[in-house]
């Protein structure tokens, strides 16, 4: 039976493949990202700090000079950096401050008893001992009036608001271990130190809130251990996924990135994929050169039907073609479903109309219209006045010159 941790978790919630390739499939790939690299070079730091204190604890300096070393000493050209703004010694540089900002606030580090760095604490979370959790807590601390505290440290970038971490997972998961390797601890409270702001932020979970959370974990891993199927989940963390060169999202645009240049221009997916967008992009511009036209032919029918007007004509003639003028009516009626329908069919009723068809249709009433003349002012009976809207439309229409055929006969 898998032990779970709240990293393991995570992952299937975010992406169930990800899950696969990393707990299923076993597959070992770590990318190093600059932010993980000096988020490790700080912990190691913080744990030489927290292993010497109160009696021996090492200087500023030596901090320093300690992150420094082991910085030199394990960077790599494979170290990925995201944000192309910014270099390796830009990242350097806050760790630096971090740790200095960190060590001027806490020191002389008296404020508790360092129960455990980088400790370990298995918990079952139900009595079957199907349902085993692992977690590493960065340093769980005992105050003076007996509280325990979980200390987690973030060297991300963004800080959260505090009703984020007042619903946080993975502390209050911690907090579910410690109290289960030590009952009869009253208070808890779970500490994040956000270094890159030099900032402490607390919460506390209530018992309901643990044995709430219990269950949920407990639900979450039956799902993952009775899942067969793990779909790919892309989102904005695809790019610090370890596995996106073996994802089916990707790994076409990282077999494809590593081809020389001609064998690149060959490639059949990146031609299909080229053709298919330069298709759509001359489709885009037909499709806005469509629009243009048919905004051209509403203006020059309106000016047609001036023109017309004009001449007292219905037909304008040009060199092939020709325009006819058609006048039309519109009609606007209750439709089913609509407010006045009932009051609508109830008039028509009374007007004997109803009774001679089955439904009323817009066709129905169009011709109704026309042979009663319901477009004239005051031709529409009072009693459907209120309900029937009667507009006229004027048409134009092209079409070819039939007189032009006749005369090639000729
Ligand atoms: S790249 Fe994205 S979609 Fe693909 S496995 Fe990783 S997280 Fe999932």
């Amino acid at each position: 039976m898998a032990i779970y941790s709240h990293s393991r978790l995570a992952s299937y919630e975010q992406c169930p493949l990800k899950y696969k390739f990393a707990y299923v499939d076993g597959i070992k790939r770590k990318k190093d990202h600059v932010e993980s690299f000096m988020g490790s070079r700080f912990h190691e730091v913080m744990e030489c700090l927290y292993a010497h204190v109160p009696d021996r604890a090492p200087g500023l300096g030596e901090l320093l000079s300690l992150f420094n070393i082991s910085w030199d000493k394990l960077w790599h050209d494979g170290v990925i950096i995201h944000n192309k703004e910014r270099t390796a010694e830009d990242y350097r540089t806050i760790g630096l401050r971090a740790i200095s900002d960190y060590y001027n606030r806490y020191a002389p580090f008296t404020s508790g008893r360092v129960l455990g760095l980088e400790r370990e604490l298995v918990v079952n979370l139900d009595q079957t001992g199907s349902h085993q959790l692992r977690c590493i807590i960065d340093r769980l601390m005992r105050c003076a009036d007996g509280a325990f505290e979980i200390h987690d440290y973030k060297t991300s970038g963004s800080l959260p608001a505090q009703a984020k971490l007042d619903r946080d997972r993975q502390l209050a998961l911690y907090e579910i271990a410690v109290r289960d390797a030590w009952p009869r601890v009253e208070k808890v409270e779970l500490v994040w130190h956000y270094v890159v702001f030099d900032m402490e932020m607390r919460s506390r979970r209530t018992p309901a809130e643990l044995s709430e959370l219990s269950q949920q974990i407990i639900r979450l891993i039956d799902e993952i251990d009775s899942a067969r199927e793990f779909p790919a989940r892309e989102s904005e963390l695809c790019s610090w996924c370890d596995f996106q060169e073996i994802c089916p999202l990707f790994a076409h645009l990282f077999q494809v990135k590593q081809l020389p240049l001609e064998q690149y221009a060959e490639e059949e997916g990146v031609g299909l994929v080229n053709h298919f967008a330069s298709l759509e992009a001359e489709k885009h511009e037909l499709n806005e050169r469509i629009r243009k036209i048919e905004a051209e032919e509403e203006r020059l029918k309106a000016l047609a039907v001036a023109r017309s007007d004009a001449l007292g004509v219905r037909r304008l003639y040009g060199d092939t073609h020709l325009l006819t003028l058609k006048e039309d009516i519109k009609v606007i009626y209750p439709k089913k479903g609509e407010l006045a329908r009932a009051e609508f069919e109830k008039s028509m009723k009374d007007l004997g109309i109803w009774d001679s068809v089955l439904d009323v249709s817009w066709n129905l009433l169009k011709s109704m219209a026309e042979k009663k003349g319901w477009g004239v002012a005051g031709a529409l009976p009072s009693e459907l006045a209120q309900f029937i809207h009667v507009d006229k439309l004027r048409q134009v229409r092209l079409s070819k010159r039939k007189d032009l055929h006749e005369d090639v006969g000729d």
